[in-house]
């Protein structure tokens, strides 16, 4: 099941009086289950595909498709609606909000779309225990490593159970082993929850032999470097 497709995308930039080619002519598929890691060079386009795949771009020319169905054109409020309900986002940092617990930072996700039930509190614990944060649920960020804190930006992205999950450089501010103790978390729930993951990462060593790797150069997909 294709969770995310990018079908011929272009973005363009206004850039002085020209334009920057941020997206060129961009294809590819994720399947549920998939793993998929974007790499390259600064400025090559991956925050700006992860973007457009986030319903956060609307890309100059091109579709997306979620789940098979075309989403480019669609309204705002739509988009809106699909990103919030299909998509979860992890960043760089993770913006955790300094006066909230870990599982706080979770229920809030479902308070924000209305939903104050005690299954949403099960689920915030559950997806604490997934990422191996139980112990430390009922801390704030203060209190929580840098990778117990990406951790925790991870568990919230799935808060809303999405089918795509986009992962924007989450090792950058981590040492190598807790990257990739955070690459390993992120195959493993791809796996276990069937969610299409786009990690944009450049620490190919962290890479698996069967992960798949689309590389990106000036906004066009070139040929993935040898492992
Ligand atoms: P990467 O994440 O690979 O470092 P980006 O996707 O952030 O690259 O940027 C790709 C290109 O698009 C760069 O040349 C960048 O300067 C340009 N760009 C990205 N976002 C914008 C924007 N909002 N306005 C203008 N130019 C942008
Ligand atoms: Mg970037």
């Amino acid at each position: 099941m294709k969770v995310l497709e990018l079908d011929h995308v272009s973005m363009e930039f206004p850039d002085g009086d020209g334009v920057v080619m941020a997206l060129d002519d961009v294809s590819f598929t994720v399947d549920g289950g998939e793993f998929v890691a974007v790499t390259g060079p600064s400025g090559s386009g991956k925050s700006t595909l992860l973007a457009v795949a986030g319903l956060l771009l609307t890309p100059t020319s091109g579709r997306v498709l979620l789940d098979g169905r075309e989403v480019t054109g669609k309204r705002r409020s739509t988009r809106t609606d699909l990103r919030r309900n299909r998509i979860g986002f992890v960043f760089q940092q993770p913006h955790l909000l300094g006066s909230l617990t870990a599982r706080e930072q979770l229920e809030m996700v479902a308070r924000l779309s209305g939903d104050r039930s005690a299954a949403a509190k099960k689920r915030a614990l559950s997806l604490l225990d997934e990422v191996g944060l139980s112990a430390v649920a009922d801390r704030r960020p203060a209190a929580l490593s840098g990778g117990q804190r990406q951790r925790v930006g991870i568990a919230r992205a799935l808060m809303n159970q999405p089918q795509l999950l986009l992962v924007d450089e989450p090792t950058s501010a981590l040492d190598h082993d807790r990257g990739l103790a955070i690459i390993d978390l992120l195959r493993g729930l791809t796996v276990e929850r069937g969610v299409g993951t786009v990690v944009v990462t450049h620490d190919l060593a962290t890479l698996g032999e069967h992960d798949e790797v689309v590389r990106i150069v000036d906004g066009r997909i070139s040929e993935p470097v040898a492992r």
